[in-house]
């Protein structure tokens, strides 16, 4: 028998589980159709303020704080051997009047306590099966499932990654692109503090980042490490044995944590771009790498994707309990998501390239920029608040409390 529903969200990934958990808040009934995946993995997920926030609405926090790591310092240092590097260039919560930037989180941990927030709502069914095909008809899309199963619904939400079947089924063109870069991720103990801070070292090849982790039990010290580099390095790497890969990772992180030990990993990811000509379609709305994809430098991917959903629950509730899958909803979303998605994946894009480049007036505008940054207080703080989230139309479950809103002196 054919089973029908409100929204259906395909692909059950961190942006999966909680387009199920937001949209079930407006009262909607929610099947998820995926595989879940929370087996310990290389990977983390630095929760930016507004995505703090988003869970928070969710009830999540606490037990993302639980298991996370507070990004206190963002610190930026240029590691290109550029002529015009400058010193490092770090970045205070407190100076524009938050604790932390977010929290760092494996995404194995992440998806297990949506997971199970998800199994705990009554509104939402969530089908162990990927989706095999969908049929777009003007009063609902019927999808396919490898189970055998049918679902309709009247709004259906891809969450199921950047090669998105969802989106190809729907005609929906994009334009992908591939980087010359891997991403080595890595789960490392280490014998310094990190002190809350986040350091990320530009490189020739891309950023190698060291995000904070909390302690082990036996009380070391633990950082997530995600080092960009070029294939031919990652498939070097890939064939060395631990202690000789760790003395290379020692090397790139400058020694600042100490001596590291390899706790889980590698793992390696080849880096890859994406940008959509439209976020929806008919009873199609597009969300998190569905709709979007580019390197991790700012840790702006997964926060980005939660603002998808977080507009996308406005635009849902905004049609007061009438057809979420409506034209009305889907335009509304699409013209909410244009400009900050445009503006990230450009932003991303340029700040990678001006790293692969070796032209000198583009080494030169990129010291500037960040000596700008290192001196300019307010321009500073703007970067911060603009790089946590976009100051204007932010949706309603990642508003700030006028309480905590911080005024610029
Ligand atoms: C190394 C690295 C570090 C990163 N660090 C950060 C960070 O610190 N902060 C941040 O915000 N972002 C970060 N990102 C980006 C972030 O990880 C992604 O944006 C996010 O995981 C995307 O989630 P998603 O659910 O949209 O896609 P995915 O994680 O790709 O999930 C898609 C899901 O859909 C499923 N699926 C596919 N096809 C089907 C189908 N036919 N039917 C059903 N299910 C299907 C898949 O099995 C999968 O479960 C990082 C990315 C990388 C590579």
């Amino acid at each position: 028998m054919e089973n029908v529903t409100d929204i259906m969200v395909s692909g059950a990934g961190l942006a999966g589980l909680s387009a199920a958990l937001a949209l079930a808040q407006t009262g909607r009934n929610v099947t998820l159709a995926g595989l879940l995946d929370t087996r310990p993995g290389t990977r983390t997920v630095a929760l930016l303020d507004g995505s703090m926030r988003f869970y928070e609405a969710l009830d999540l926090r606490a037990a993302i704080e639980a298991q996370g790591a507070p990004l206190r310092v963002m610190r930026i240092v240029d590691d290109t051997g550029s002529l015009f590097r400058g010193s490092p260039c770090e970045f205070e919560a407190g100076e524009i009047g938050f604790d932390a930037f977010g929290w760092n989180i494996e995404n194995g941990l992440l998806l297990d306590i949506l997971a199970k927030a998800a199994r705990a709502d009554s509104r939402i069914e969530i089908r162990d099966s990927l989706t095999r095909s969908y049929e777009f008809g003007a009063e609902c899309v019927t999808a396919a499932l490898s189970d055998g199963s049918r679902i309709s619904s009247r709004l259906l939400v891809a969450c199921d990654g950047v090669r998105s079947l969802a989106r190809e089924t729907a005609g929906i063109k994009g334009q992908s692109w591939s980087y010359p870069q891997t991403a080595l991720t890595a789960i490392m103990a280490h014998g310094l503090s990190h002190r809350d801070v986040s350091t990320e070292f530009h490189t020739r090849e891309g950023p190698c980042t060291f995000v904070p982790l909390p302690r082990a039990p036996d009380g070391s010290f633990r950082s997530s490490l995600v080092w960009v580099m070029h294939p031919r390095e990652a498939r070097r790497r890939s064939a060395l044995e631990a202690q000789a890969l760790v003395e290379d990772m020692a090397r790139a992180s400058h020694h600042i944590l100490g001596k590291l030990t390899l706790e889980r990993g590698p793992a390696f990811v080849p880096m890859e771009g994406l940008q959509v000509r439209a976020f929806s379609a008919q009873r199609l709305a597009l969300a998190g790498d569905a709709a979007h994809a580019f390197p991790p430098i700012g840790a702006q991917g997964l926060n980005l994707g939660l603002r998808d959903v977080a507009h996308l629950r406005d635009c849902v509730s905004e049609g007061h309990g009438g057809d979420p899958g409506s034209p009305d909803v889907l335009n509304a979303y699409a013209r909410r998501r244009q400009g900050d998605v445009a503006s990230r994946t450009f932003g991303v894009d340029l700040m990678n390239r001006s790293l692969l480049t070796h032209i000198l007036p583009v080494d030169l505008a990129r010291g500037l920029g960040l000596q700008a940054l290192r001196s300019i207080g307010p321009l500073r703080r703007l970067a911060m608040r603009e790089g946590i989230m976009p100051a204007r139309n932010a949706p309603s479950m990642m508003r700030q409390h006028p309480a905590s809103q911080f005024i610029e002196r």
